[in-house]
C-alpha cells in the first residue's frame, strides 16, 4: 500500500502552515480570476469595488493570525506525535482518507464555532464584521475580525492535531476548506444546484449574509450539519436582497480601523449607557438569537 503521506515527505514537500498560506493564495487567485470573466459573474462588479481596502486589511490580518499561531500549532503536532498515545499516522490509513476525515471534522468544528458566534452577544459583535460586507466576492471571504479567526480556526486545528491527524492532512484539509469558503463567498453564478444535497454553494452561503436568513446555512463545506441542526435553507425568495448586518445594513462602519474597534466600542457603550440595553436586545433578537423566530417564520 502506498502512503501519500510518506511519498510527499520523501519528495521533500513539507506541508505546514506556510504551504497552507501559499495554497490559499492560489485558491484566491483562481476564484478572483474566474470573477473577471463577465458571463460567470453573478452581478457586474469591478475588481476594485467599494471597501476593497477594508478587505485587504482583513486579509492581511487573517494571514498575520495564521502565521502567529502557526509555530504553536506545529509544536502541538510535534508534541502529539511524540506522545505515548498512537496518532493516526501510525495506523495504515491512506492519506486521502485522512484528508477527507480531517476536512469533515474541521468543517464540523468551524460550523459549531460559527453557530456560537451567532448565539452570544460578545461573539456576535465580533462576527458582525464578517456580515458587514455589502457585496460578496473572493476578497469578502476573509472579512472577519482577527479575534474571530483566533476563536474559529485555531481551536479547530488544535483539536485535529490532538486527535492525532498528521500535520500534512490538517494542512490539506484547511486548503480544501478555504477553497469552499472562497467559492462560497464568490461573485460567481454557477449551475451547482445539483450538488447542494451535499455541499455548500455560493447561492446557499449568500443566504447566510441576507439579514432575513442570517441564522441559516452556517456550514462551509457540507450542508449536512445545517440539515442535522435544522438550519438549512435553500429558498430563492431572497436572491436579490441587500446583504449586511441585520438591523445595521446602512449604518455598520465600513473602514478596517472602525471595524477593528467596533465590537469593543459597542460593548463599552452598552455598559456606560444602560438605557441603551433595549437597543442591544433588539439587535440580538434581530440578528443573533432569532432561531425561534425563524422557526416560526419559515
Ligand atoms: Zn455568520
Ligand atoms: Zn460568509
Amino acid at each position: 500500500m502506498t502512503f501519500y503521506r510518506w511519498t510527499l515527505i520523501h519528495n521533500g514537500m513539507e506541508l505546514d502552515s506556510r504551504f497552507t498560506a501559499v495554497a490559499i493564495l492560489g485558491v484566491y487567485a483562481v476564484v478572483a480570476g474566474l470573477e473577471r470573466i463577465s458571463p460567470l459573474q453573478r452581478v457586474p462588479s469591478p475588481l476594485l469595488r467599494p471597501s476593497f481596502a477594508t478587505d485587504v486589511g482583513w486579509y492581511v490580518t487573517a494571514v498575520a493570525v495564521t502565521l502567529a499561531f502557526g509555530p504553536a500549532l506545529e509544536q502541538l503536532a510535534r508534541w502529539r506525535s511524540a506522545s505515548a498515545f498512537p496518532d493516526l499516522a501510525s495506523f495504515e490509513i491512506r492519506f486521502v482518507l485522512l484528508v477527507i476525515a480531517a476536512t469533515v471534522l474541521y468543517d464540523l468544528g468551524a460550523t459549531l464555532c460559527h453557530m456560537l458566534l451567532h448565539r452570544y452577544e460578545p461573539l456576535w459583535n465580533l462576527h458582525k464584521v464578517h456580515h458587514s460586507s455589502p457585496v460578496l466576492d473572493w476578497l469578502a471571504t476573509t472579512r472577519a475580525h482577527g479575534l474571530e479567526h483566533v476563536f474559529r480556526g485555531i481551536p479547530t486545528q488544535a483539536a485535529l492535531f490532538t486527535l492525532g491527524f498528521p500535520s500534512e492532512a490538517v494542512a490539506a484539509a484547511i486548503v480544501i476548506y478555504a477553497g469552499f469558503a472562497t467559492a462560497g463567498h464568490s461573485n460567481l453564478r454557477l449551475p451547482l444546484a445539483g450538488v447542494e444535497v451535499l455541499f455548500v454553494t455560493p447561492r446557499l452561503h449568500r443566504l447566510h449574509h441576507v439579514p432575513a436568513t442570517t441564522n441559516r446555512n452556517f456550514g462551509t463545506v457540507l450542508t449536512l450539519w445545517d440539515r442535522l441542526f435544522g438550519h438549512f435553507a435553500a429558498t430563492t425568495e431572497h436572491d436579490d436582497a441587500a446583504l449586511g448586518v441585520p438591523g445595521e445594513v446602512e449604518t455598520y462602519p465600513q473602514s478596517w480601523k472602525s471595524q477593528l474597534i467596533e465590537p469593543f466600542g459597542r460593548r463599552r457603550r452598552v455598559i456606560r449607557e444602560p438605557h441603551r440595553h433595549d437597543l442591544g436586545t433588539e439587535q440580538i433578537e434581530d440578528g443573533a438569537l432569532a432561531f425561534e423566530k425563524h422557526a416560526r417564520d419559515t
